[in-house]
């Protein structure tokens, strides 16, 4: 796992959006980043997944919860613009993007993959990304210091047999990461753009890729979460272009 132990008050005073906050490792990155003094705005498809997490982070007393449902196959320029028009005038400035939601696709050969299906998930795990990134980039140039954090896969390094549009889309974000990384260092030194690959860990979407797999032989959201922080708060501040893996 990787090795970091985040002071608890890491990110007190921060603004982070997390996508895909209602389920999986995006939830528990949430709470995460609550729990260190974020505010965290959760963004998601399912708006009853993200109330809950809001009246997690409620009952907890972190700072208190936003919450953007949008689905981010439909979504379209001017929602990231009234998105980023929200932020602005509840907040003045973003902190950190945690890129984190994903479709999976279908399981199966270029040859034959759907490509209706291959444009949705080129969609949700590319292009929102784009737009998101676009839209809120003058909030993250207020910011001291922002970080934006991608997540990548395994079979976004070396794509496998069947991993179809997912590993087209994890080759593309790894490209999105490092051209932001390297743009931004030009145009906006205080912003810093990485990657993470989470590794295999429990959650629905490894289930449904694995589904004889014992989940219980898998790590939890919670072990992976060491690398969200670092990346997210200070102590990554000189880190930027890098794809790293959580475990
Ligand atoms: P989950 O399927 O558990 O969670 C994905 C989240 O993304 C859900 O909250 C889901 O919303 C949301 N989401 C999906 N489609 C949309 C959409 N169109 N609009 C808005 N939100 C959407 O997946 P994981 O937690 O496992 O995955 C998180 C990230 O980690 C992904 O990028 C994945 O590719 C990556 N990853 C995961 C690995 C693993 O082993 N788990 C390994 C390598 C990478 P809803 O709940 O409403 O469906």
């Amino acid at each position: 796992m990787f090795d970091y132990q985040a002071p608890s008050q890491l990110l007190t005073g921060k603004v982070i959006l997390v996508t895909g906050a209602g389920d999986g490792i995006g939830k528990t990155a949430a709470i995460t980043y609550a729990k260190h003094g974020a505010t965290v705005i959760l963004l998601g498809r399912t708006t009853k997944k993200l109330e809950a997490v809001y009246d997690y982070i409620e009952q907890q007393k972190y700072p208190q919860a936003a919450i953007v449902p949008l689905n981010l196959d439909g979504a379209a320029e001017h929602d990231y613009i009234e998105l980023a028009n929200t932020i602005e005038s509840e907040f003045g400035h973003l902190d950190g993007i945690l890129h984190n939601a994903s479709l999976l696709g279908e399981r199966t050969s270029l040859a034959t993959y759907d490509p209706t299906l291959f444009e949705q998930v080129m969609r949700v795990n590319v292009t929102s990304q784009l737009l998101l990134n676009q839209a809120l980039l003058p909030l993250l140039q207020k910011a001291e210091s922002a970080s934006i954090i991608f997540t990548s896969s395994g079979v976004g390094r070396v794509a496998k047999p069947n991993w179809g549009a997912y590993a087209v889309s994890k080759f593309a974000t790894e490209a999105m990461m490092q051209l932001f990384s390297s743009e931004l260092s030009e145009l906006s030194p205080n912003i810093r753009a990485n990657a993470i690959n989470p590794g295999a860990t429990r959650t629905n979407m490894r289930a449904s890729a694995y589904p004889e797999e014992n989940p219980d032989t898998l790590a939890t959201t919670e072990e992976i979460m060491p690398l969200y922080l670092y990346l997210m708060g200070k102590d990554s501040i000189d880190i930027n272009g890098q794809s790293i893996n959580a475990q």
